[in-house]
């Protein structure tokens, strides 16, 4: 019999039973009061997931579409920016602003590390014109989380903007946005939200509207303008995703009734100690020195293939992780906590993975170690 089909990648992540079934309904129009309805309650509930006071607002895009609204909404071309490129996100945020206009100053930090907010206050101090800070928070390529409460503590001193692009940290972990003075932040739907790809959500604080209005880059659909206007009237600005809109609703509902986001924010990172407790058993320690809860990335030791042993788990045993990027190719081995994962689901990833490492390496790994690991991930689920 077939194996059923896990998928246990950073996103997108696999979705719960109930937003499968409201994927299945009829279509039905964006403009009509039962929408409207939905679509209202869907921008309030966001509030409490950024923890703010401001609208939250939706495009109908994958995450970058939310990146690149943060920066057409608050730059004005030749300002001077500041990115921090820790990975491949970083160097994706840097590549947009400098396509608009930005001046753009790279912050290159070392793949695995964080960024340390006293070079972000060494930047801020050579550089005090500086308008936009652009950092991740997770940078997905590494799984690194910054430090970003105190990045914004540093960046809310001066006239700069902090701009945190949270597509694998905003609903994995907490981010409040009012309490860190974070000015604009951002999330997509098939990392942390547990939706197939297709939305994505932004806010912006009070500090960050008085740039929005005088900021002369342009915008035509991202233009958060307008669609606060067409939101005040209760619609949106284009069509709507009215199934993913939907859906939306469905995940929030299912997070108020089980008690919020610190409930989920627990979840993750149990999945996640987990999923270390085993690399450490299997010789596979965290690449990430800071890692993030919302998923993890193995190092593998020298002379194994990681490209090799993820296509392996997904041939032989219908298990798909995701390898390394760029300089990180075959590298590491990066395992999401995101989405709808079960305890189940992560030791069948476990089991699955030192199989595939025995088979590829059978004299680098023996069956007490593989037992051992699925010991360490199960003892540690259980708490
Ligand atoms: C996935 C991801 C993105 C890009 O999202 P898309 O939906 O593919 O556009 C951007 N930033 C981070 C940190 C991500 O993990």
């Amino acid at each position: 019999m077939k194996q059923p089909y896990i998928l246990m990648t950073p996103g997108p992540v696999p979705v719960p039973p109930e937003v499968l079934e409201v994927l299945a309904q009829p279509m039905e129009h964006h403009r009509t009061p039962e929408f409207e309805a939905v679509f209202a309650r869907c921008l309030s509930r966001l509030q409490s997931v950024f923890e703010t006071k401001e609208r939250v607002y939706m495009h109908t895009s994958t995450g970058s579409g939310a990146m690149e609204s943060a920066i057409v909404n608050t730059l004005c071309p030749g300002d001077e920016v500041l990115a921090v490129v820790s990975g491949k996100f970083g160097e994706r945020w840097a590549e947009m602003a400098e396509t608009y206009g930005g001046r753009v100053h790279r912050l290159n930090v070392e793949w695995g590390e964080a960024v340390r907010v006293e070079q972000i206050e060494a930047e801020l101090r050579a550089r005090p014109g500086t308008k936009l800070v652009l950092c991740q928070a997770c940078e997905t390529s590494t799984a690194v989380l910054h430090p970003i409460r105190q990045i914004a503590a540093v960046v809310a001193r001066t006239e700069a903007l902090l701009l945190v692009d949270g597509i694998t940290a905003l609903g994995a972990l907490p981010m409040p946005m009012d309490e860190w003075h974070i000015d604009v932040l951002l999330g997509g739907s098939q990392k942390a939200f547990m939706l197939p790809t297709g939305l994505s959500f932004i806010s912006f604080s009070q500090k960050a509207w008085q740039r929005v209005e005088r900021a002369t880059c342009p915008r035509f659909y991202f233009d958060i303008r307008s669609e606060r206007e067409a939101n005040e009237r209760g619609e949106t600005l284009f069509s709507s995703n009215v199934p993913l809109v939907k859906a939306l609703d469905v995940v929030l509902e299912r997070v108020h009734r089980e008690g919020g986001m610190p409930a989920i924010h627990r979840r993750i990172a149990r999945l996640a100690e987990a999923t270390r407790a085993a690399g450490e058993e299997l010789g596979l320690p965290s690449y990430a020195k800071h890692p993030s809860p919302s998923l993890t990335a193995l190092a593998l030791p020298a002379g194994m293939d990681g490209q090799k042993v993820r296509a392996e788990m997904e041939k032989s045993f219908r298990v798909t992780v995701m390898g390394g990027q760029d300089k990180l190719k075959g590298k590491i081995i990066r395992i999401g906590h995101m989405g709808w994962i079960r305890d189940d689901d992560l030791m069948r990833t476990i089991e699955v993975l030192g199989r595939t490492l025995s088979n590829l390496y059978p004299e680098k790994f023996t069956e007490p170690q593989l037992r051992r690991s699925l010991e360490a991930c199960g003892r540690t689920l259980r708490g």
